[in-house]
């Protein structure tokens, strides 16, 4: 396991962001850096992490396993390339893997198939076909190129550490992959499939992700002969009903002081309260507006999952008519929406059916 792996982190990314370096932004809740960093150490092939950088300073910061090293970088990409093979060249690796840390998304499958190919090659390079139809311009004349003989070359790359070392030494022009050397002496080079998801991030935009909060609710109703009793919108056939200012359906209630709580907007009472001109509202007029801002703010909701707390009745009687009407409240699919009937063992109020209580944990997602 002679395997040494590259982080080049110097480039200046101006296209990402005016002051903030690229490596260290954050995503899937760490730097980007930290991603390629961390697959390597996990990947357990290396007996050596190199990371080239331009802020020595910020990984100094940071706590970091002892097989990581920093260096600093050099003006051009192939510079910190250079300087990292000959840093390593003390150590006498047979393989290095160089990587750009703008890539945080490889897998450990693609790092291990790269290596096992460097048995029997000198140079093995992970590379995805084009999706979008190519125009090559020379001077002023375009002309087709035919999309499957174009491809993209990805990294990490790996090599036999004695030939890229001797190319690299000799290489003078800007090159923004190692394998574009190999090509260039049409040295014999291994191309393996890349990953779609392995895309170098270049622009802010590129990983702008949407964010998920969570939000719970909690209704109590007494039930009082001589009412009709709804739960999540749907008439029930019972002895009794739920009290309240308005039609008392817990289900709606909970999901709508849920949903309310995971905006951060306070909650039912506050657009709800018990004036005249709320007198026995039907439940669905109160989650209906509410939906509708939702919806309107860009968020959308993944699931619902809601516990009616009673003795009677059954809810495995009603769960598919009630899951129907929550989706259609909600524009939901049936298959976000979960049910469960749960019990108090006769215990208190609720047990001795003079009251149903409901909870409801919502989870959404605003996408930008
Ligand atoms: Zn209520």
């Amino acid at each position: 396991m002679n395997n040494y792996f590259v982080i080049l982190a110097a480039g200046k990314s101006k296209r990402f962001h005016k002051k903030l370096d690229k490596q260290f932004y954050i995503y899937k809740n760490r730097e980007i850096i930290d991603h390629s960093i961390d697959k390597s150490l996990n990947s357990k092939l290396f007996k050596k992490i190199l990371v080239v950088t331009n802020n020595l300073k910020h990984f100094k910061k940071k706590k970091y396993s002892k097989k990581v090293s920093f260096i600093k970088g050099g003006k051009e990409r192939s510079d910190s390339s250079l300087k990292a093979l000959k840093y390593l060249k003390k150590y006498k690796p047979m393989n290095i893997l160089i990587h750009d840390a703008a890539r945080p998304d490889f897998s450990i499958k693609l790092v291990k198939n790269l290596i096992k190919h460097l048995k029997n090659y000198r140079a093995v390079v992970p590379y995805i076909n084009s999706r979008d139809s190519v125009k090559y311009k020379i001077k002023n004349e375009l002309f087709n190129l035919d999309r499957d003989h174009v491809f993209f070359t990805q990294t990490p790359q790996a090599f036999r550490f004695n030939d890229l070392y001797e190319l690299s030494l000799q290489q003078k022009n800007k090159i923004t992959d190692e394998v574009t050397i190999f090509i260039n002496r049409n040295y014999k080079i291994k191309f393996i499939q890349g990953e779609e998801k392995n895309n170098k991030i270049t622009y802010l935009n590129d990983i702008i992700t949407s964010k998920t909060y969570f939000g719970i609710g909690f209704d109590i109703h007494r039930l009082i002969k001589n009412k009709k009793l709804y739960l999540g919108g749907v008439k029930i056939p019972f002895h009794s009903g739920l009290k309240g200012h308005s039609d008392g359906d817990v289900i709606l209630h909970a999901i709508t002081d849920a949903i309310l709580g995971a905006t951060k907007k306070k909650d039912i009472g506050t657009y709800f309260p018990n004036t005249k001109k709320y007198k026995n509202i039907r439940s669905p007029k109160m989650l209906k507006p509410i939906i509708e801002n939702l919806y309107k703010s860009n968020f959308s909701i993944n699931n619902l999952d809601i516990n009616l707390i009673c003795e009677q009745p059954k809810v495995s009687k009603y769960r598919d008519k009630i899951i129907n009407s929550i989706s259609k409240l909600t524009n939901l699919n049936e298959n976000q929406i979960n049910l469960k009937g749960k019990t108090v063992e006769k215990l208190g109020l609720i047990g001795k059916e003079k009251a149903i209580a409901c909870e409801v944990i919502v989870s959404i997602t605003k996408y930008d």
